[in-house]
């Protein structure tokens, strides 16, 4: 067994429940096979996969957290806040989980109505034929069918040119605030962490700001080693982890075979400078015997 700190966890990943491609089941099958000891399934602004993820761990003997990730509006800015180890059946999260998700639908409306007037018809259909909830429809099915047409290769191009600031399909919107975001992690007995806090691109006096904000209404987390940081994107969050005292998580961000750039569980150990999240939830893991 490699020492806690070098424990192979993954504590970001999507599946069908919000924009990921996999069904849980797979997901668990594929984190095991790939070698992860510890995952979450962290969807969009959703919980309704916990119980089927958690199961699925189980029985593999793949120890499970309980996770989503949701989508805050601080600054003007989208940014994304994990939860992890609450109670998926809490009140307070449930509600707030199905009032983050409650816009989404009337968003991809608009947004459908951008892409026509830049002479793509048909985007709200071809995206909700990539998502099992019409709640849950996010930027990433409209990705999809813009691939699927033909309008663009990959879904990174889809945005680079299209459904971000400026460009075609954009819609703004306004998510959860980020206490409330905190609070409802929190007060189900979760810890809450900022998900790759670099695709934020803040300045250096918003991103204090962040952070103060967020460990005041009681965050504790940082996702430090993410596929959407580079080598120095870690080292510059590993800095901040220590500054103000927060425990640094690990997570692919995994959403499909094909799209995403980092499998489960394929990325590099956390830097021995920070406290891994997963030592301040050792009581809320499900099936830790597996790893202890
Ligand atoms: P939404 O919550 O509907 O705004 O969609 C956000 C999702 O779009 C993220 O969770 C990612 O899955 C995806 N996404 C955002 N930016 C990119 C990008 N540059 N390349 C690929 N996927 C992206
Ligand atoms: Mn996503
Ligand atoms: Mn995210
Ligand atoms: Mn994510």
């Amino acid at each position: 067994m490699r020492p806690v700190h070098l424990l192979n966890a993954d504590l970001h990943s999507h599946s069908t429940v919000s924009d990921g491609t996999l069904q849980p089941e797979d997901l668990a099958a594929r984190a095991h096979a790939n070698g992860v000891q510890l995952w979450a399934l962290t969807d969009h602004d959703a919980v309704a996969g916990q119980a089927r993820a958690r199961e699925a761990a189980l029985d593999l003997g793949l120890a499970y957290l309980t996770g989503t990730e949701v989508s805050v509006t601080f600054a003007g800015e989208t940014v994304h806040v994990i939860g992890l180890g609450f109670d998926p059946d809490n009140d307070d999260l449930v509600r707030g989980l199905a009032a983050t998700r409650g816009g989404r639908l009337q968003r991809a409306r608009e947004m459908a109505d951008s892409l026509a007037r830049a002479g793509i018809p048909g985007a709200l259909d071809g995206a909700l034929a990539y998502v099992d909830d019409p709640e849950a429809v996010s930027r990433t099915h409209f990705a999809r069918f813009l691939v699927e047409r033909g309008v663009c290769a990959d879904a990174h191009e889809v945005f680079r040119r299209f459904l971000t600031d400026g460009k075609p399909g954009h819609v703004p919107h306004r998510w959860a605030k980020l206490g409330d975001a905190v609070r409802w992690i929190t007060q189900a007995g979760g810890v809450a962490v900022v998900a790759h806090p670099a695709r934020c691109h803040f300045s250096p006096t918003l991103e204090y700001a962040l952070f103060s904000e967020f460990h005041t209404h009681g965050g504790r987390g940082v996702e430090v080693m993410v596929s959407a940081h580079n080598e120095a994107e870690r080292t510059h969050f590993a800095g901040i982890a220590q500054e103000f005292g927060l425990l640094a998580s690990r997570g692919s961000d995994f959403h499909d075979p094909v799209e995403s750039r980092i499998d489960l569980g394929a990325l590099p150990d956390l830097p021995g400078s920070v406290t891994p999240v997963w030592q301040a939830l050792a009581a809320r893991i499900h099936g830790l015997s597996a790893v202890a």
